[in-house]
Parts: structure tokens; sequence; C-alpha cells
């Protein structure tokens, strides 16, 4: 990606102050997509990225990661699979808990999600704060078999060390380092 381009995404990404409480600073992508030249330089480097990756599936996490990981896997000719927060997915599933600031959260993913053995899956979501969605979210491409090739985020907030965390798990690949 060039320095350009990078500005570009960068560029349209706007900070919403004191959103969902006060002292965060809301990294909001709403005005990426909406831009066709930042949304499509952003899949365009995606693309051409992945392409060589031999993956099977993107995992998007809920609920950004979506919005990037369907748009990829149909560049890539491959499948979607959801990582979604508790009680949203229909059929069987297997559950991941992880620490917030003040209490618990869990994911979830079908227990069938990947219908191939030892299928290679790339993970994305928009942001990685502390790490901890994006962590259980690996956790369960494991718990169901799969083989978790890398991890994607459009924005790192570098300060909350979540990528380090992550590294355990996976290659962790960031385009925006805050
Ligand atoms: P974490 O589990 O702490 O890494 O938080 C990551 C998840 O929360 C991602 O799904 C992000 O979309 C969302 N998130 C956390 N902090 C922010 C922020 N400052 N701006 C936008 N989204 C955020």
């Amino acid at each position: 990606l060039s320095q350009a381009d990078k500005e570009l995404i960068n560029n349209s990404i706007r900070d919403v102050k004191d959103f969902p409480k006060e002292g965060i600073v809301f990294k909001d992508i709403t005005t990426l997509l909406n831009n066709k030249v930042a949304f499509q330089t952003l899949m365009n480097h995606l693309e051409e990225r992945y392409k060589s990756y031999d993956l099977d599936y993107v995992a998007g996490i809920d609920s950004r990661g979506f919005i990037f990981g369907a748009a990829l896997a149909d560049r890539l000719n491959i499948g979607f699979v959801p990582v979604r927060k508790k009680g949203k997915l229909p059929s069987t599933t297997v559950c991941e808990k992880y620490e917030l600031e003040y209490g618990f959260d869990e994911v979830e993913i079908h227990l069938d999600a990947f219908p191939i053995d030892n299928a290679r899956v790339l993970l994305i979501d928009d942001l990685i704060a502390t790490g901890g969605t994006a962590n259980a979210s690996a956790k369960l491409i494991k718990d169901v078999k799969a083989n978790l090739v890398e991890t994607c985020f459009l924005i790192n907030l570098t300060f909350l060390n979540g990528v380090k965390r992550l590294e355990e798990h996976a290659p962790v690949y960031t385009i925006i380092d805050i």
C-alpha cells in the first residue's frame, strides 16, 4: 500500500469523541464505506495481499468485520463466515467468553461453519483495541478445527497492545497503526 493510499484511507475514517461513552475516541468507518475511492482502494489492497494465501474462508467479527470480510471473500471467490455476539446465530454453536473493562462478553460461531477439513481461514475486523474480541474469535476458529492463517485489522490502537496478545494465535496484519 503506498503512503498516498494509506493517507487516503486514513483520512476517510472519522474520529467521534466521547462515543459510546466519555473519554473514548470512536473510529467511525462509515465515512470510509460511503467514499467509493477509499473503500475500493482498501479492498484492492486486501485482494492483492490475500489472493496468494490460498484461503478457504474469510471470517468476520460482528459487526463491522462482516462488511470488510464479506466484500473480501467475494473478491477472493471464497466463502464468508460470521463470528457473532452471543445469541444471534440460529444453529448449534461453540462459544468463547472474554473479559471486558466491566464484566464479560461472549462470541459464537456455528459448529459446522467450515464444512471442509483444516479450512484455511483469515479472521478480519475493522479495529483491534485490547484484542479481547479477536482473541476469543481466534480461539473459536481453532475450537472448530479450522486453520487460522492470519488475522487482519484496518485500524490498530497500538497503545492497548492487543496485537501482542493475539500474536500467540496467528500472525497479525494491520493497516493503520495509531
Ligand atoms: P477489543 O476487544 O478491545 O480489541 O475491541 C475491539 C472491538 O471493539 C472491535 O469489534 C471494534 O470494532 C470495537 N472497538 C473498540 N474500540 C473502538 C474504537 N475506539 N472505535 C471503534 N471501534 C472500537
